[in-house]
């Protein structure tokens, strides 16, 4: 196929991008409750920080709640200046713990009690975690409690981009504004200046996995972020 067919194509798909959108609706009477669970302090704004601020635009009286589970010193007033960079006035909590980076699934005793204690009260409406093939331990098992603890919500996982290499194919796209996308970024580079000297800590692998999520939903922008949903009901 030649480059110009591959155009066509991808305009014509574009073009007839005519896949319904679903709307979320509280089932309280309540303001829409949404849960963001991560477990290092910039997990939530890399998986899902798009989301949260698409929601927070298009769902203005929405609550968002909060829980970082290693939030440890300078990791722990970056998480909750970031949690408020991200929710704005929107914040519940934050609900930030100094479990060990790496060590959570032989703590899982404490950090389940966390979860029972102390996020089940919350009764989310929707729920944002980690996903359940992450290569990382402590991501995995806060996934595990997720669907534990809460037995009948809709749960998205989001997905952290790694040197190990667990990218998956994820069925829940969430189309963001470029506009969205960038003030992501700069809220994460601003946000945790403890991570700036990672190799990958950088807006081109933020913004890369955002483009690609985009092209493979057919976004408007080009941009969007992605999620697992393994049960939905209409
Ligand atoms: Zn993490």
């Amino acid at each position: 196929m030649g480059v110009m067919e591959e155009e066509r194509q991808c305009s014509s798909l574009r073009a007839g991008a005519d896949m319904i959108p679903l709307r979320l609706v509280a089932k309280s009477s309540g303001p829409l409750k949404i849960l963001c669970i991560g477990a290092h302090s910039d997990d939530i704004e890399i998986g899902c920080g798009g989301a949260i601020l698409r929601l927070a635009e298009e769902y203005p009286g929405c609550e968002f709640y909060w829980a970082v589970f290693n939030a440890v010193g300078v990791r722990e007033a970056e998480a909750r200046r970031a949690a408020g960079l991200f929710a704005g006035s929107r914040l519940k909590g934050p609900i930030l713990k100094g479990f060990e980076d790496g060590f959570m699934p032989w703590a899982g005793t404490e950090v389940k009690a966390v979860f029972e204690n102390e996020l089940k009260p919350v009764a989310p409406d929707l729920i944002f975690t980690h996903n359940g093939q992450d290569a990382h331990q402590d991501h995995r098992l806060l996934n595990q409690l997720t669907w534990n603890t809460f037995r009948n919500h809709l749960i998205f996982e989001y997905e952290i981009p790694k040197y190990d290499g667990d990218l998956g194919r994820p069925s829940v796209f969430v189309p963001l504004r470029r506009e969205l996308c960038d003030a992501k970024v700069v809220h994460l580079m601003d946000a945790f200046g403890s991570q700036r000297s990672k190799h990958w800590f950088e807006p081109g692998t933020f913004l890369s996995l955002m483009r690609l999520r985009g092209m493979e939903c057919a976004s408007d922008s080009g941009y969007a972020e992605a999620f697992y949903c393994r049960k939905l009901v209409l």
